[in-house]
């Protein structure tokens, strides 16, 4: 008889008590199972303790029973081990915290694989992910962390780890101790979303268990091959990181703290006010290390629409560019999700012009495009994309003229094609 492995725990209730396996007195575990008086956390339904030799220890529904918890991961001992782990290292490092394995958060509807609640109340949800996920669907679970005010914080299974070497042409202008990591969908949102990568060798796979190796991307690193530094320390020995998690601080610009309203409660003498593109010229030096002199040429195309965003062009075009192109190579573009972070953190003109805005990224998008960096159908302005290339990997800077030539040809084209068709 096969059970739902995904409904295997390490979690029990007894009354308003948790009790993990691996922590609580076995002996305590199976008296209080014998006497039924272990429930599921999620359902409430009654689960037994599975202590027996050949598979490791886990609570369980009676047969039959039809659990409401949302499954993570199908459990493997990977994965069991490394939750384990953390919530070791986690009670160990953070002893005043109050440390919750397979925590069910009804406001995400998730399982956490570990949850710490700190005595400030703040939470921390680690998550040890050792099967694929994708680019969406990692999103999808970080954003519902975030917006119910949780860090997120993952690390992946040891048996993720590929390590490549390093072609011949790139070793030679390499530092030392730099090898190639090879990436999934995964690791590649990770890298392109500005995620700690983080692997966790909790069964032994590649290194001595309990093995936390970090990679640090090297600066022009693409997530296709990134290169970088690997350093490996057991994870019980390390402090927790706390400064990991604010990676995503920097992964928008910083809006401008209440410049509409300052002018209404002014002296009424002129303020020194930042200009409406310092702050995104604050993000992309920060993030991107591009300065005003070293920004590609090629952006300040004149397109349609641009008379709805409130600042340089080249600054709202480099600002797009680097959140959603540079480095991305592989990733997906679509319009909608530029639409609206461009409403959320670029400058606008109010009341605001939204046919307008609508135009100016969409003609963005056909110049991208003709650039050699965005795959787009002909003629198909608002479906999904993804990234062929960016400024670092294009084979020459493209050049602005020619991408508005190309751009108005493909026009007449679509035009043509239109008429031709009766369209
Ligand atoms: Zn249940």
């Amino acid at each position: 008889m096969r059970s739902n492995s995904a409904q295997n725990l390490l979690v029990a209730c007894s009354g308003a008590k948790r009790l993990t396996i691996g922590f609580d007195a076995a002996e305590l575990l199976r008296r209080l199972s014998d006497s039924r008086e272990l429930t599921c956390p999620g359902c409430g339904a009654t689960v037994i303790l599975h202590a027996g030799i050949v598979r490791a220890h886990h609570f369980a529904h009676l047969p039959g029973a039809v659990c409401t918890l949302p499954a993570s991961e199908p459990e493997t001992e990977e994965h069991r081990a490394g939750k384990l782990l953390i919530a070791r290292w986690l009670r160990e490092r953070l002893p005043d915290a109050d440390i919750q394995l397979e925590a069910y958060l009804p406001e995400t509807a998730q399982r956490a694989d570990v949850l710490a609640i700190l005595p400030d109340h703040s939470r921390i949800a680690l998550e040890y992910q050792c099967a694929n996920l994708s680019a969406r669907e990692w999103r999808r679970r970080h954003e519902q962390y975030r917006g119910a005010g949780l860090c997120d914080m993952w690390m992946l299974g040891g048996s993720r780890l590929a390590v490549g070497t390093m072609e011949r042409e790139s070793s030679d202008k390499a530092e030392d101790g730099q090898a190639v990591l090879r990436t999934g969908e995964l690791e590649r949102t990770l890298f392109w979303d500005g995620a700690p990568l983080m692997f966790l060798d909790a069964a032994g796979e590649r290194s001595a268990v309990g093995t936390l190796t970090r990679f640090r991307p090297s600066e022009d690193a693409q997530a296709h091959r990134p290169q970088g530094r690997f350093v490996s320390r057991p994870l019980l020995e390390l402090a927790f990181p706390f400064a990991l998690l604010n990676w995503q601080e920097h992964s928008h610009p910083e809006e401008p703290t209440s410049v509409t309203s300052s002018s209404q409660h002014g002296s009424g003498a002129p303020r020194s006010q930042p200009s409406s593109d310092f702050w995104l010229w604050q993000w992309m030096t920060q993030r991107f290390r591009v300065t005003p002199e070293t920004l590609p040429e090629f952006f300040g195309l004149t397109v349609n629409g641009a008379e709805a965003i409130s600042c340089d062009p080249a600054v709202w075009q480099a600002a797009i560019y680097y959140r959603f192109v540079h480095r991305r190579i592989g990733d997906g573009w679509w319009l909608g999700e530029v639409e609206t972070w461009t409403r959320a953190y670029l400058p606008l003109v109010k009341p605001l012009r939204l046919p307008r805005l609508r135009t100016a990224l969409a003609n963005f998008q056909e110049a991208l495009a003709a650039a050699g960096m965005l795959s787009l159908p002909m003629g198909y302005g608002r479906s999904n994309a993804r990234i062929l290339a960016d400024m670092t990997t294009l084979p020459a800077p493209p050049d602005r003229a020619e991408v508005l030539r190309l751009v108005r040809y493909r026009r007449t084209l679509v035009r043509e094609n239109a008429a031709a068709y009766g369209g």
